[in-house]
């Protein structure tokens, strides 16, 4: 691992400009509309300065901080996925002449974004949708944009009340995978402990006027660490996970959650793995053109899972169970990996608190209710 070096908070625009001299556009959370989401970055005053966030299954709210941490928030509502696979994105069009079409894929020359603020769960997503989108089928456009993206990974300060990394062994620490990792320190000298795991992370912060840092600041970050490591809002026992999916197909929890679940898909849109999309076509209306567009789609959709005839999934309790076995369990087989990093993101934002750990313990607790039968 790279030394250390310390970054004072004075200096922390210097870091921007570095990025945005190397012809990145950083990108980072901002407060906006009540909410603290990703969006453009150009000074440190863009940053949700002092302010925090507080979570809970269907509950959201924005709080002030004692302090004037830029860093001092959980999770952002939205995730990284929007800007490495966007919500909607043109594939192809095609051109009518001659009475025959041509069709031109959509030429892709995306900006090269530097991510600042990415969180250990978020870089686990980030990886756990390389896998679907790097492997034997390639996304070129997902690509286009992966290849050039700079990350800056920021420790985690503090956990979430919908927080459980540690249970999926995704955070609270960025170990690998980031070019720059940032903690951030509010004991005396607001600071930055700040180490490079790239070239270019190096060469960025050899232009910042940096400082070695002390065994006491880095005593401070590891303390910060394992303090969050301590503090998650919720537990998951991830423990043979899989097989108790798959052996209780048929268990009357999946009944229950449906009578709460509304399949608005909400879950599924803010969760940084999901990747499910669907097509569209669009002709204009003289025939002269048309266009093919690829655009998000959920497993909690009723059409989403039409073959011929008819969706497959026809009620909710079948839909949310696809969507909870195929993070969980499904998706080891098929990757190789947890479709789940632990964010929390989709206890957040369901509109009826519906909790991906609660359903996990109230099948696991019942198997072992029945099993001492
Ligand atoms: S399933 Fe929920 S907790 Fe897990 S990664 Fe997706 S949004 Fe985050
Ligand atoms: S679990 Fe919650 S967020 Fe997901 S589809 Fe059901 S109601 Fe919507």
């Amino acid at each position: 691992m790279e030394a250390a070096s310390v970054l004072e908070r004075r200096n922390f625009n210097g870091l921007l400009d570095a990025l945005t001299a190397r012809g990145y556009r950083p990108i980072g959370p901002v407060l906006e509309a009540g909410r603290i989401v990703y969006g453009p970055i150009q000074r440190d005053s863009d940053l949700p300065i002092g302010k925090t966030d507080i979570h809970d299954g269907g509950m959201y709210r924005i709080a002030d901080r004692p302090d004037d941490a830029l860093f001092g928030y959980n999770l952002p509502s939205d995730s990284w996925k929007q800007y490495l696979f966007p919500p909607h994105s043109r594939l192809w069009t095609a051109t009518k002449s001659n009475g025959s079409f041509t069709v031109a894929a959509e030429e892709i020359d995306p900006p090269r974004y530097a991510l600042l603020g990415v969180r250990a769960c978020e870089l686990a997503a980030i990886r756990v949708q390389d896998t679907v989108f790097t492997g034997a089928f390639p996304d070129r456009q997902y690509n286009a944009v992966r290849d050039d993206v700079l990350i800056v990974g920021v420790n985690c300060g503090q956990a979430g009340g919908t927080c459980f990394c540690t249970s999926m062994g995704t955070g609270p620490q960025l170990t690998d995978g980031y070019d720059l990792v940032l903690t951030e320190l509010l004991d005396g000298d607001h600071r930055f402990l700040v180490r490079s795991g790239t070239a270019t992370g190096a060469d960025i912060l050899r232009e910042l006027p940096l400082t070695p840092a002390t065994p006491a600041d880095c005593a401070e970050a590891e303390a910060l660490i394992e303090h969050v490591s301590g503090h998650m809002g919720r537990m998951l026992d991830t423990d043979g996970i899989k097989d108790l999916l798959y052996d209780n197909a048929e268990h009357e929890r999946w009944d229950d959650v449906a009578t709460r679940c509304l399949a608005c898909a909400n879950c599924t849109m803010v969760c940084p793995t999901c990747f499910c999309v669907t097509t569209e076509d669009r002709p204009t209306l003289d025939g002269a053109t048309a266009e093919r567009w690829r655009t998000w789609d959920s497993c909690f959709s009723l059409g989403f899972s039409h073959i011929h005839g008819g969706p497959i999934r026809t009620s909710v309790k079948a839909r949310y169970r696809q969507w909870m076995t195929h993070k969980l369990a499904t998706w080891i087989d098929q990757f190789g990996t947890s479709g789940c990093v632990g964010c929390g993101r989709c206890i957040t934002w369901c509109p009826v608190g519906i909790d991906i750990t609660h359903e996990v313990a109230a099948i696991r607790t019942e198997e072992a209710v029945h099993a001492h039968r």
